[in-house]
């Protein structure tokens, strides 16, 4: 039975990390005039409002999108931020987009969408919210959906996978899935999202994962917990064949998180 429910964490500053590293990619890879595949196994509700009850008891989004916007982290021009001011022209200063949103919002109509929600809930507003977009909604496992899917059809594109982590047993499967996709879909940027935890469980599995896939990129971000004795204390992506510059990028995006750390240390 799953619990987690993301708007209670959207916009938070792990999806700072996470929606801008991705909004970054899927500009630069729509940039070249041939179609892609965008693939989701944990698609979320695609849009959420942070003036909801939800977002506004975890205060998560105050701390995260609307500080990060504040203090100009992302110039007029990044993708993120003008995908967000998009969003907002048109569902309200208060909504943001989730990731299936924010991809949608990207793409052209030759590149093709595929999106996996379990919760039945979350994908009843998923199907809904992209319903204006040519997006495939699954209401099912999204580890099986790409298993079916892959290697897509158009062959270039990116794999989105950003679990909830509910089950503990998802740090071991998760190199062994890894492992089966690359060989499936050799070509494709498979970007995985991960928790920085205190207890250090994300450990075993990013050790396992860098043996396996020696030339993906890893970026970690640290913050403060949300709320004190909270557990997650970062955000990890690691990214396998992953666009040419997005290094650079993500040292960037090190150094806003260093620079907001440091001035909650003085505050
Ligand atoms: N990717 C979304 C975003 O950034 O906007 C957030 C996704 S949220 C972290 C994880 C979602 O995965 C939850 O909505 C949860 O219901 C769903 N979920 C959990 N296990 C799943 C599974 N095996 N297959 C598909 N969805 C799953």
């Amino acid at each position: 039975m799953l619990s987690y429910q993301h708007l209670y964490h959207a916009g938070n500053l792990a999806d700072v990390h996470k929606h801008s590293l991705l909004a970054w990619m899927l500009d630069y890879l729509t940039r070249k005039d041939k179609p892609l595949s965008y693939l989701e196994t944990h698609a979320g509700r695609a849009l959420y409002d942070l003036a909801a009850a939800e977002a506004l008891k975890t205060g998560e989004a105050t701390q995260g999108i609307t500080r990060v916007l504040a203090a100009h982290w992302f110039a007029e021009t990044h993708p993120y931020r003008r995908i967000v001011k998009q969003i907002r022209d048109t569902h309200g200063s208060q909504s943001y987009p989730g990731s299936p949103m924010l991809a949608a919002e990207m793409l052209r109509p030759t590149d093709r969408l595929h999106l996996a929600e379990l919760h039945p809930q979350e994908y009843s507003a998923l199907d809904f919210a992209m319903s204006p977009y040519n997006a495939q909604c699954y209401a099912k496992d999204g580890y099986a959906m790409v298993q079916s899917l892959c290697p897509p059809t158009p062959r270039r594109g990116l794999m989105l996978i950003d679990p909830s982590y509910e089950l503990k047993s998802e740090y071991q499967t998760l190199p062994v899935f890894l492992r089966q996709i690359t060989r499936k879909w050799p070509v494709g940027v498979i970007v995985l999202w991960y928790p920085l935890l205190t207890s250090g469980a994300h450990r075993p599995m990013l050790a396992e994962l860098e043996h396996s896939h020696r030339e993906a990129l890893r970026h970690e971000v640290g913050f403060p917990p949300a709320r004190s004795g909270h557990k997650m204390i970062g955000s990890g992506m690691l990214v396998i064949n992953p666009p040419f510059g997005l290094s650079d990028e993500a040292m960037r995006l090190s150094r806003c998180f260093k620079k907001d750390t440091s001035r909650d240390r003085r505050d």
